[in-house]
């Protein structure tokens, strides 16, 4: 983790290993290097963010403490939604909020012709299914009554449901949905494919975070990175990182999750929201392979929200007597399951709300850090128009182009592997 101390107009760091011995970045020879933007942390904010940036002419790099994609956005289902399920409980104005244009612009890059290059991440499916095993249409019968959903979601005749659905025993009703699924790995390393000369590895116990006439710098094993803006994209990672510039705010929520996932040799893939009594989703589930190409359902919604405590063994039993109840014609064979544990990342609200847009907000105690945390992966294209509108506010255009040989020789990430790859060996 990084270490940070200021100073009025130096820049020193404090050497925990020789207590009381301090000493000046630049007496060590570190090379000053001006650059437009630092970003830490590459998961889909950051390489979303790098590739807009310097797609428009900043020197941007990009310093991930792990591996390309770790934590949340390889962990994801990787759904680009464009806020529909929110409206199962009218939480969900149309049209006029950030989320419902996200698949639109994800589609726009995917084609080539976006701010950011997609072209060459997969598309795992086109549609998804929202289905429920009792009378979906008289419960909500206001919200698919609703202007809003025209061209957005359309009930579907019995030939048209996905074949997991396709059973004489299923009398509930099936709707098709506008979102997308991607192939996370796809995506991360397109993103980082395009951007290779600008993404490192950093190592925080030989590097830090030091801050100088109220301006972040980073200081990096032969080398000093002096940001016009540095922008935190660290996840869970910008709590501690926000702690290190000696902030308190923004603030930070979690949101923990425990997802199932089943290996199987069932063929059918599946990209479905099941509707049960609650506003949320009961049971969402999305469809990939091992890199053995074994199938694999990732199970989230309800399911993984609310039973975070249960322990793996019980609630693979809770998740197996659901798919029992829910799809009891579907024999998965000899399946494997496992669960991961883990929290999404979000600006702190109250009663724990899911925040609608992506957020970018500076960090209180410099002028030049800003947290970013896109809340949804959906989000990635408003976070990068949100920092573009936080660096014109600031009037921070393209001004370096450094020469950043020196730091051609510090380590490259890899790519995070995805929890259905490590999680049954
Ligand atoms: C189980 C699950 C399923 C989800 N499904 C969906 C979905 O289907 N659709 C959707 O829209 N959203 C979904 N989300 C939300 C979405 O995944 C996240 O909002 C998004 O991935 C967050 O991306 P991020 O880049 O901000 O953070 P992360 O993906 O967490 O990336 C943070 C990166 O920063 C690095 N890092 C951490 N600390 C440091 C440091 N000190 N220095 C340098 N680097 C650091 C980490 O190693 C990591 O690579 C899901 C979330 C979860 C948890």
């Amino acid at each position: 983790m990084p270490s940070l101390t200021s100073s009025a107009n130096h820049s020193w760091r404090v050497n925990h290993a020789i207590l009381g011995v301090l000493f000046c970045g630049a007496c060590m020879g570190e090379q000053p290097i001006d650059i437009d933007i630092v970003i830490l942390g590459g998961g889909i904010a950051g390489l979303w963010s790098l590739n807009q940036l310097r797609n428009q002419g900043y020197s941007a790099v990009l310093l991930e403490s792990e591996a390309l994609g770790s934590q949340q956005t390889i962990a994801s289902q990787g759904m680009i939604h464009g806020g529909l399920k929110y409206a199962l409980s009218g939480a969900w104005g149309g049209g006029s909020d950030a989320i419902s244009g996200m698949p639109d612009a994800w589609r726009e890059c995917l084609r080539g012709s976006g701010k950011v290059d997609l072209r060459g991440a997969r598309i795992l499916s086109e549609d998804f299914y929202m289905w429920s095993d009792g009378d979906l249409q008289s419960r909500l019968g206001s919200f698919f009554a609703s202007k809003l959903l025209r061209g957005r979601i359309e009930k579907l005749q019995r030939s048209h449901f996905p074949a997991p659905l396709r059973n004489s025993g299923f009398s509930g009703q099936v709707y098709r949905l506008l979102d997308m699924v991607m192939d996370m790995p796809s995506v991360i390393e397109t993103l980082a494919d395009r951007q290779r000369d600008a993404i490192f590895s950093v190592d925080w116990s030989q590097s830090s975070l030091l801050q100088v006439g109220g301006n972040a710098r980073v200081q990096l094993p032969g080398c000093e990175l002096r940001p016009q803006r540095l922008l935190l994209t660290a996840g869970i990672g910008n709590e501690t990182l926000i702690r290190q510039l000696g902030g308190q705010s923004p603030q930070m929520q979690r949101r923990p999750l425990q997802q199932i996932i089943v290996k199987h040799d069932y063929p059918e893939p599946f990209y479905a929201h099941c509707i049960g009594s609650n506003p949320s989703p009961r049971l969402t589930i999305s469809s990939h392979k091992t890199l053995n190409g074994d199938p694999v359902w990732y199970l989230g919604g309800d399911l993984a929200t609310e039973h975070t405590a249960y322990s793996p063994e019980k609630l693979i039993a809770l998740a197996q007597l659901e798919l029992r109840q829910l799809l009891p014609w579907i024999d998965f064979g000899a399946s494997e399951w496992s669960t991961i544990t883990l929290d999404r990342a979000e600006p702190k609200q109250s009663a724990l709300l899911r925040p609608d847009r992506a957020f970018v907000g500076k960090v209180d105690s410099v002028d030049n850090a800003f947290a970013c945390w896109p809340t949804k992966l959906s989000l990635s294209p408003d976070l990068a128009n949100e920092i573009d509108r936080s660096l014109a506010k600031d009037n921070i255009t393209p001004r370096f182009q450094p020469d950043m040989t020196v730091l051609q020789h510090l380590p490259r990430p890899g790519i995070a592997p995805t929890c259905w790859d490590t999680c049954f060996q």
